[in-house]
């Protein structure tokens, strides 16, 4: 199985900037808060690809719900090119951009893994539609041996606890890269951020904390569960993964956020989200990601991708050509 080269995890102790922290944060909080807002429009399609085999693992999609992106979240697209790219794929160019959430239900020889978990009660009635997902697919929550976490943002993890704050997967380990875990536990890190900011520091404990003895931390590229394993994305937040799905001979990767926006940040990967930690090193791991992606044609599927495809370069960027 080919692994792309990407860059390794920042080293213990490295930290973002405050400057890009705070800019980080403050953008973040924004989604938070405009989640919570009525949908209010534009031309929005959930994913559009249904279930897929890689080998003999059973790959089915899990769509949460859209949450509407404010423009400013991306500062370059606030620009005649960006306009351009927004018109062309029937956003109104002031936003907000709908951006699709997604996990994955995995399934290999009657076995079942989930990868992360939607934003279940904390994202409003928009949002949280992971769990339906799962009864739709007859799945029950509680065969669900691990949790893979791509990363610890509400839309990711916050569906592996319900409005009470218990664990929805009974038996299930919570696996997930332990530069995640410190970055989020870390009080210092937590006491110089906005306080808007402060509900994500909190969902991420909440998810950590009712998983008690089971969670599983992992550095860099590893197995995860038969047919998965670990591959390290960092910048959206220090312990961001994705995750290679590989059986006989076949692959597929979910890059979780490696993108947020396709429609913008295929033709320009340098452009940035605000919620990126290290928003240099996001754009560092996406090129890389993207240029090795286009040359060894393993489909790709993402978090906030409307589809799954193979990467292309198409001008001075790229392009997804869906499968
Ligand atoms: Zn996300």
């Amino acid at each position: 199985m080919f692994l792309p080269h990407v860059p390794s995890p920042p080293e213990a102790g490295s930290r973002p900037t405050l400057v890009s922290r705070r800019r980080v944060l403050g953008g973040a909080a924004a989604v938070c808060a405009t989640a919570l807002l009525p949908w209010r429009g534009a031309r929005a399609q959930p994913l559009a690809a249904g279930p897929v085999t890689v080998g003999r693992i059973k790959v089915t999609p899990l769509f949460d719900g859209f949450y509407p992106l404010p423009l400013d979240v991306v500062p370059d697209a606030v620009s005649p090119a960006g306009t351009a790219l927004l018109e062309k794929a029937g956003i109104p160019p002031a936003g907000p951009i709908p951006t699709p959430v997604n996990a994955f239900a995995i399934e290999r020889d009657g076995r079942f893994a989930l990868i992360d978990a939607g934003t279940g009660p904390a994202g409003g009635a928009a949002l949280g539609k992971v769990s339906g997902a799962l009864a739709a697919a007859g799945l029950d929550p509680a065969r669900v041996e691990v949790l893979i976490l791509t990363h610890l943002h509400v839309d990711h993890a916050s569906g592996a606890i319900g409005a009470d704050g218990k664990a929805l997967f009974p038996n299930a380990e919570l696996i997930l890269q332990h530069s995640e875990i410190e970055f989020w536990l870390d009080d210092a890190i937590r006491a110089r951020a906005p306080q808007g900011m402060d509900g994500f520091f909190a969902a991420a404990r909440a998810v950590l904390a009712a998983y008690p003895r089971r969670v599983r931390a992992i550095e860099g590229e590893q197995a995860l569960w038969p047919g998965l394993s670990a591959l390290p994305l960092p910048g959206h937040t220090p312990g961001h993964s994705g995750v290679m799905i590989a059986d006989g001979g076949d692959a597929l990767l979910m890059w979780a956020d490696t993108m947020h926006v396709g429609a913008l940040q295929f033709p320009h990967p340098d452009w940035t989200v605000l919620f990126d930690v290290n928003r240099i090193q996001a754009a560092d791991t996406r090129a890389r990601l993207l240029d090795r992606l286009a040359v060894d044609g393993t489909v790709v599927m993402g978090s906030h991708l409307a589809d799954r495809g193979r990467i292309v370069r198409e001008g001075a960027g790229y392009a997804m050509m869906p499968v």
